[in-house]
């Protein structure tokens, strides 16, 4: 690990001018990904900015349009027990109490969740080219082992996945993220806060320099998806690993059976969480049944590609979406306390 200085933020304005003053500084809260990051010596900031004392973005509250704000500092406990978010949300809740362990959640946060970094191997390992580490110099997860690797939306530069459970529930629910920067605030639509690989691997999000997630916004809007949703993870254990394909799904039924909308996300195939709008009109009118699910799943997976070790994802990811969506249309979502799939 380098040698590095440490500053703590007293204010939003306060962290703003240092990150200004230094690009070399990263920012840091529960630390849970940046602090291995650092003993892997795959960052290496001059110095640390400290914002857990910005006791503004430490709140959970409801917007006047009735959707819920969650500051960037508030743990993924929090988030996942809160009243608000597990009563109206409860698809977030899930997402969220599938991923890590108990004492990783308690120290994450909602910032530092969407902004960890992928958990591919290579990318870790200082010795090795990594074009996401060092752009140019190689990627050697395309021949090499890449069980967890992305088939969706990758490129030569890069295959790695984003290793988020939050943020799939978060794609779904069409969630946005609030931020600061020198040039004010703005808000970012979920589905462009992650980028692809394409061109310039090591840029992981669409933040830009000198910015600061404050936020993510729930719309109101989403709230319709609360009685019919799941959130189906399948990994290589049951707990404390990341996702080989998760998959979020959340319908709304109309009064005759037939589906009247419908949200689909995927986590651990692409270098940010899945969605493809085609794919929810496709279930739109139609009956809850495996025809319809697959319908969308074959949509949704269009254009999948496997490699050595992962081809297996597709047809698994397919039969997740349509075991996900079974459970979302019965009512009976994946439980994250029972994980044997229902
Ligand atoms: Fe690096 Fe991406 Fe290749 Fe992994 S998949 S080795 S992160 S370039």
């Amino acid at each position: 690990m380098n040698r590095f200085s440490y500053l703590q933020a007293e204010s939003l304005e306060g962290a703003l001018a240092a990150l200004a003053a230094d690009p070399g500084a990263r920012l840091i809260a529960g630390g849970t990904n940046l602090l291995d990051l650092m003993k892997y010596d795959v960052e290496q900031p001059d110095r640390l900015i400290d914002i857990t004392r910005l006791r503004d973005l430490d709140t959970i509250a409801e917007t006047a349009d009735g959707g819920i704000l969650m500051g960037a500092l508030v743990s993924n406990t929090t988030i996942a027990y809160h009243p608000l978010v597990a009563g109206t949300f409860p698809l977030l809740s899930s997402a969220i109490l599938a991923g890590a362990t108990p004492q990783l959640r308690n120290a994450a946060t909602a910032g530092g969740n969407l902004n960890q970094r992928t958990r591919c191997h290579y990318f870790y390992d200082a010795a090795l080219p990594c074009n996401k580490r060092e752009p140019g110099s190689g990627c050697p997860a395309i021949k090499g082992v890449n069980r967890n690797h992305a088939i969706l939306g990758a490129s030569t530069d890069c295959i790695a996945t984003h290793p988020s459970d939050m943020c799939v529930a978060l794609a779904a629910l069409s969630a946005s993220v609030h931020v600061a920067g020198p040039q004010g605030t703005r808000t970012i639509a979920m589905a462009d806060y992650h980028r692809l690989p394409n061109g310039s691997p090591d840029r992981d999000t669409t933040l830009g320099a000198g910015e600061i997630v404050t936020g993510i916004e729930l719309p109101a809007e989403a709230q319709r998806f609360a009685e019919h949703r799941s959130y189906l993870k399948l990994r290589d254990r049951l707990s404390y690993a990341f996702a080989l394909v998760s998959v979020a799904a959340c319908l709304e039924m109309g009064s005759g059976g037939a589906i009247r909308d419908a949200r689909l996300a995927l986590g651990g195939v692409a270098h940010k969480p899945w969605r493809r709008p085609q794919a929810e009109e496709v279930l739109i009118g139609r009956k809850p049944d495996d025809a319809s699910f697959a319908a969308a799943a074959d949509v949704l997976l269009e254009g999948a590609q496997g490699r050595e070790h992962n081809a297996f994802k597709i047809e698994f990811a397919r039969r997740a979406i349509i075991r996900a969506l079974t459970q979302a249309a019965a009512g009976t979502p994946q439980s994250q306390s029972d994980k044997r799939i229902a």
